[in-house]
């Protein structure tokens, strides 16, 4: 019990300084920060799911914790599970339920674009606002995502794997989606490199941006920023494959951490 105390009050901390600094902010038109590296908006990270996700703030870094269990409908849910639900889009299934596991990585509080891009391997490449790791566009060594996967996806974009449960394209626009982003601005998650990714839509312009790196990202304020530019991702206004849409089929642009 104590173990899950002690972030969820790191959390509220968190909160409470952000709360401080920005009303310190409306009477003080000075700046405080030392280098032009932007800070990740603390606020975003409130959009976690709570009770898989815990983030825990230490100085310049911060720790993001999961058990990798959705806050959303799956059919790949145990059957009695209340979460549980009928297939809505997959046609067929991977083996395996969603279970409890745990995953954790550690970020700086203001990452930075590395002086090179760095590949992206199977397994874990980001954590989502769910709680369920972000996979890449590939399926096994050399493997891209091809229409065979994409029948095992539910909803969500996920299916099952050796390593659980996890989401490799955007959600589907079906009513049963209340939680994903689906072509808006919605957080998306944070990728192992530490910036943020955002859905297809930009707060900043109320539309896809036109201005997105390789990988999809670019400098601008989001609804998390109070009007701070930063570095962030959005999911790439593509189709990969047919009308399904990547997560993140990049590379990173900042310094990859390890998710395990
Ligand atoms: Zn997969
Ligand atoms: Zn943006």
């Amino acid at each position: 019990m104590t173990k899950s105390v002690f972030p969820f009050f790191t959390v509220l901390l968190g909160s409470l300084i952000l709360y401080t600094s920005c009303s310190n902010n409306d009477n003080d038109t000075t700046t405080t920060t030392d280098n032009d590296v932007a800070k990740t908006p603390v606020s975003a990270f409130d959009e976690f799911n709570k009770d898989a996700v815990t983030i825990s703030f230490d100085g310049d870094e911060i720790t993001i914790e999961t058990n990798g269990m959705p806050n959303h409908t799956s059919p790949y849910w145990e059957e009695t599970a209340p979460l549980y639900i009928a297939p809505v889009v997959a046609i067929a299934q991977t083996p395996g339920r969603i279970g409890d596991r745990n995953l954790t990585v550690t970020i700086p509080a203001a990452p930075e674009i590395a002086a090179s891009s760095t590949a992206t391997g199977l397994g874990p490449i980001g954590i989502s606002v769910t709680g369920v790791p972000i996979f890449n566009d590939t399926e096994g060594p050399n493997r891209p995502i091809e229409e065979q996967i994409v029948e095992t996806f539910d909803y969500a974009g996920a299916h099952n794997g050796p390593s659980g449960y996890h989401y490799h394209i955007e959600s589907y626009d079906v009513p049963e989606n209340t939680v994903l982003s689906h072509n808006d601005e919605k957080l998306v998650g944070i990728m192992a490199d530490g910036f943020l990714i955002y859905g297809r839509k930009c707060n900043s312009l109320g539309d896809h941006p036109t201005n997105l790196d390789v990988s999809g990202g670019h400098i601008s304020s989001t609804q998390h920023s109070d009007g701070e530019e930063f570095y962030h991702y959005h999911i790439i206004n593509e189709f990969y494959l047919g009308s399904i849409i990547a997560l993140f089929a990049g590379d990173l642009q900042g310094t990859p951490n390890s998710i395990m």
